[in-house]
């Protein structure tokens, strides 16, 4: 745990003292994510499952399809450094890693209070507001030439939330709004495994509901939108682009790999063409390196943070702004004067361009404006240029939109040696030449993920000294560092959403079969069937119908909504309607509204014995 190590001398010596045990942890105690070398349906891939919930004591809390990554909690008592080392060593498993904190990258909280009103008042008094922004010329995109596109490409700031009912974004058309989802009915209409998600997803309470309790992710989103339109004037637009809010990061800004990498899933598949991620940590995580690539072969762009220590990413990496995918944008942040900001993080080697980074103006929670400075603030910056780009040319992918924003950004000699480009972003010359340029193509990209060495706790080190810039070796390094998972993009396409996937859904249940049944060791074999079930959910009797069902758990179809994760208890009927067994499960899947897996909790034998019974004929 070199990296660590370093990182918290660092934190002391600047004579911080850690406020609580959260922050003095960088990762989630009693969490591991896991990585499968077999795929999700295969015996070796149950077997694993079986072991991991019955030695382990393992339990399941997520599954992230088809990419055959699991997250689970571990049993009572184990160390994720433990278990870690311990499944490392076992054969079904490709790499195992801790679920790392992330944080937000401000350097400061919001500062200033603003009502629109005064915002008014000041600026027609004179009074020069980006005056500590300068040179925040977003205006120069506001006048750039545009195809007029009626384009409006989204743009998922994955952060702390977002405040839905500010006048800026209230109004004006800026939300983006799924179109597959009718609110409030308690249905995950378009079966993307999200109930309700109408505006976005809130990762860290599991729900539709967003909001910012934070005040970070609405000052972000204000950011992006900043560069589109004059959010300052109180004139109603129409938007040229749309904010896709999802909350990752809770009240003090701080979130998981395993949720990051749900928002990054969520954010492609549904449609978001720009990904602004105004945080980080100094953990190298293969899982969350894969869920990049993966948005990389979607062709989205990328735009990180490059982190506020004042140090150098070449040196002391910074992720997920130095993951090393072509489309990955790492932005340090500038001042007023064009110099590096003296916390902005930096590399030659690993962070591309600067952008305006110190007090901004921006929208906060409470209809209200106000300032606040970091990296996070320089990242939403070139988010919104990306978006209009985007707007001017729909099929430009995210790695020709980098290549001309470096291109076309203002050297500047503060950022000599500093940065890649060594220039500062331009608001109108990416956006002007994204107008005409002919489409290139991205090129093949593996994330060579990771043996289980690289993976394994004391892993992210050793990538510091493989880090390089594509520009440098753009056909170079790419395909050939890694543990051969096969041609990359073939393999990266093969990557579907989470959850919610059958194939998902029968490991877990088969597994947790394993976990229940006295034959432990065996499959259980799946009937189809069909009889009335009535399920009891905290006092509520629903009546259902079983579709199949084995030593290990049902398939039930209900018009209710069950909670996922949810113990319910059952009264299940045999075919003929003559017999019945009570047993208890847990609901480990849902799909297409109605249709629900019910994982059998401590069948009792006579309740076992009775299905042998029935599904004998
Ligand atoms: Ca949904």
């Amino acid at each position: 745990m070199a990296c660590k190590n370093l990182f918290f001398v660092g934190v002391f010596a600047l004579g911080f003292v850690a406020t609580d045990l959260a922050q003095a942890q960088d990762y989630v105690p009693g969490e591991v994510i896991v990585k499968l070398r077999e795929s999700s349906g295969s015996e070796q891939a149950f077997a694993f499952l079986g072991k991991a919930m019955t030695d382990r004591q393992m339990q399941l809390e997520g599954a992230f399809g088809r990419i055959d990554l699991y997250h689970f909690k571990l049993g009572k008592g184990q160390s994720v450094q433990q278990a870690i080392a311990e499944l490392s060593q076992d054969p079904a498993v490709e790499y195992a890693e801790p679920n790392y904190i992330l944080r937000k990258s401000s350097q400061t909280g919001i500062e200033n209070s603003f009502s629109l009103e005064e915002i008014g008042q000041r600026l027609s008094s004179g009074e020069d507001l980006f005056a500590t922004s300068a040179p925040v010329d977003f205006y120069e995109s506001w006048s750039a030439p545009s195809a007029q596109s009626s384009s409006r490409p989204i743009v998922a700031v994955i952060d702390t939330g977002l405040d839905l009912s500010h006048s800026v974004f209230a109004h004006n058309n800026v939300v983006w709004r799924n179109p597959g989802e009718i609110p409030d009915n308690g249905i995950d209409d378009d079966g993307n495994g999200y109930i309700d998600d109408v505006y976005g997803w809130n990762f860290v309470n599991n729900s539709g509901h967003m909001f910012d309790d934070d005040g970070h992710g609405t000052h972000v989103s204000g950011i992006v939108l900043s560069v589109a339109h004059d959010i300052f004037s109180g004139e109603s637009f129409d938007s040229k682009i749309q904010i896709m809010p999802l909350k990752f990061l809770d009240g003090n800004g701080m979130g998981t790999t395993g949720n990051a990498i749900k928002a990054i899933y969520y954010a492609v598949n549904q449609g978001a063409q720009v990904l602004n991620n105004s945080w980080g940590g100094p953990n190298y995580s293969a899982a969350l390196h894969e869920a990049i690539s993966f948005s990389y072969s979607k062709g989205v762009s990328f735009v990180a943070a490059a982190g506020n220590a004042g140090s150098s990413n070449d040196q002391a990496p910074m992720y997920p702004a130095s993951y090393n995918v072509p489309h990955v944008m790492s932005v340090a942040a500038t001042t007023n004067s064009d110099f590096l900001a003296s916390f902005s993080n930096y590399g030659f080697n690993s962070v591309h361009l600067g952008s305006p980074g110190t007090s901004i103006l921006s929208t906060v929670p409470g209809d209200k404006f106000g300032n606040s400075s970091g990296t996070s603030m320089a990242a939403p910056f070139v988010a919104g240029v990306a978006a209009l780009m985007k707007r001017e040319s729909p099929l430009m992918e995210g790695f020709q939109i980098k290549s001309i924003i470096n291109e076309e950004s203002d050297p500047i000699s503060f950022l000599s040696g500093k940065v890649f480009s060594e220039s500062r972003l331009n608001f109108a010359n990416p956006i002007v030449r994204a107008k005409s340029e002919a489409l290139v193509d991205s090129p093949v990209y593996s994330s060579g993920v990771p043996t289980r060495q690289l993976a394994s706790t004391t892993g992210g080190c050793g990538t510091v000294s493989t880090m390089y810039m594509d520009r440098h070796h753009q056909s170079g390094r790419g395909g050939g560092m890694g543990a051969g998972r096969g041609s990359g993009l073939g393999y990266v396409i093969l990557v579907l959403a989470l959850m919610a996937l059958p194939l998902v859904v029968a490991v877990a249940l088969r597994a947790r079969a394993k976990a229940d049944s006295p034959e432990s060791r065996r499959r259980h074999e799946r009937f189809k069937f069909d009889s009335e079930v009535k399920v009891n959910v905290g006092g509520r009797e629903l009546v259902g119908s079983v579709s199949s069902i084995s030593l290990g758990g049902v398939q039930i179809n209900t018009e209710a909504m069950l909670e996922q994760g949810g113990i319910v208890s059952m009264s299940i009927s045999s075919p003929d309607g003559k017999e019945q067994i009570q047993v208890e499960g847990r609901v480990v899947w849902s799909e297409a509204k109605k249709a629900y897996g019910v994982a059998f909790e401590q069948a009792p034998d006579s309740a076992l014995s009775q299905i042998r019974s029935w599904t004998k004929a």
